[in-house]
C-alpha cells in the first residue's frame, strides 16, 4: 500500500473500518499496493465483440473485464444495454477466458441475475444516491465497485459507502470518475485530490475511471498516469474494437489495437512510482 500523507480538513465522518483495508475480488487484491487494471467495452453488444475484446485484453495480461449489460442512459431513446442477454454473454466470455467480470447493477430486481456472473458488482454514478440499492448490495455481501456520483461531495460518497457497510459488507472499492463542475470543455472534471482523501477517510481502495471524465480517448492515457501518480489503487478503462460504431460512449473508448501502447505508457509511471500492475 502506498503511504498516504494527505490531510483532511473535515472531521464530519469517522470511517467504519480501519484505513488500508484490502478487498479480495476473485483473487485480485485491491488496495494491496499493486495497481488493479479493469478494462473492457462500455456496453456489451454481442458475444463476438465481447469475446474478441476480452481475448485481446487477456493477451495483454488483463484479468478483469468490464462490460455493461444494463446501461444507465441520459436519453431514454438510446441503447439501454442488452440486459439479461448481456449478462449471458458475459457469462460465456468468463467461461471461455477465465476473466473476472465487472458489470453494473441498475435495479434491485436484477441482483440475482447480476450476481450470477459478476465478480465485482458496479454501482454506477447515477445510482450512488439510491439507498435501497446500496442496502441490497450491502446485504448480499458481494464485492462492490461504488462510483462517486456526478455531483456528489466526498461526504455524500462516504455516506453511500456507509449504507453498504452498515449491512455488514466491507468488500467495497470506491471509484472517482469525474464530477460536474462549471467546466464544459470536457465531459466531467476528474477530481484527483479525491483519491487520497477518500483512501484516508474511507479506508477502502480507490480506483480512477479515466474514460468517463474526459469523454475523449486522447486524454485517457494522460489521466491514467495522473491517477497512478496520485496513488490510485487501480484503473477502470473503456476499450472496444470499433469505438466509432459503439452504441454508447464511443468517443472516449480506447481502440483495442492501441491497448498495448496504452499499457506500456501507463506502466512507465507505475514503475516510476514503484507500483506493479496486477
Ligand atoms: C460505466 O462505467 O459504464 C458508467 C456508466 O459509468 P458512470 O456510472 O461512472 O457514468
Ligand atoms: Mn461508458
Amino acid at each position: 500500500m502506498v503511504t498516504l500523507t494527505a490531510v483532511s480538513t473535515s472531521t464530519a465522518r469517522a470511517p467504519l473500518v480501519i484505513p488500508g483495508s484490502i478487498v479480495d475480488v476473485a483473487g485480485h487484491r485491491f488496495g494491496s499496493g499493486s495497481l488493479a487494471m479493469i478494462a473492457g467495452p462500455c456496453s456489451v453488444v454481442s458475444l463476438e465483440q465481447t469475446l474478441r475484446v476480452a481475448r485481446k485484453l487477456a493477451s495483454h495480461d488483463i484479468t478483469m473485464l468490464r462490460g455493461g449489460a444494463f446501461k444507465p442512459r441520459t436519453d431514454p431513446s438510446r441503447f439501454q444495454g442488452l440486459g439479461e442477454r448481456g449478462l449471458a454473454i458475459l457469462g460465456e466470455v468468463k467461461a471461455a477466458t477465465g476473466l473476472a467480470i465487472v458489470t453494473e447493477l441498475l435495479d434491485v430486481r436484477h441482483l440475482e441475475a447480476v450476481l450470477g456472473v459478476a465478480d465485482l458488482v458496479q454501482i454506477g454514478a447515477r445510482n450512488m444516491h439510491n439507498a435501497e440499492l446500496l442496502k441490497e448490495v450491502g446485504r448480499c455481501g458481494c464485492p462492490v465497485l461504488l462510483k462517486r456520483g456526478l455531483a456528489a461531495t466526498i461526504d455524500e460518497t462516504l455516506g453511500a459507502l456507509d449504507y453498504i457497510r452498515a449491512q455488514g459488507n466491507t468488500r467495497v472499492v470506491l471509484c472517482e470518475r469525474g464530477i460536474r463542475t462549471f467546466e464544459t470543455a470536457y465531459r466531467f472534471t476528474l477530481d484527483l485530490a479525491a483519491v487520497p482523501i477518500l483512501q484516508e477517510r474511507a479506508g477502502v481502495p480507490v480506483l480512477v475511471d479515466p474514460s468517463h471524465a474526459p469523454g475523449r480517448r486522447d486524454l485517457v492515457a494522460r489521466l491514467s498516469k495522473a491517477a497512478i501518480a496520485v496513488g490510485a489503487d487501480g484503473l477502470i478503462v473503456e476499450v472496444d474494437e470499433r469505438p466509432e460504431a459503439a452504441l454508447s460512449d464511443g468517443p472516449q473508448q480506447l481502440r483495442i489495437e492501441d491497448f498495448g501502447e496504452y499499457i506500456a505508457d501507463v506502466s512507465r509511471i507505475a514503475v516510476a512510482e514503484g507500483r506493479e500492475l496486477q
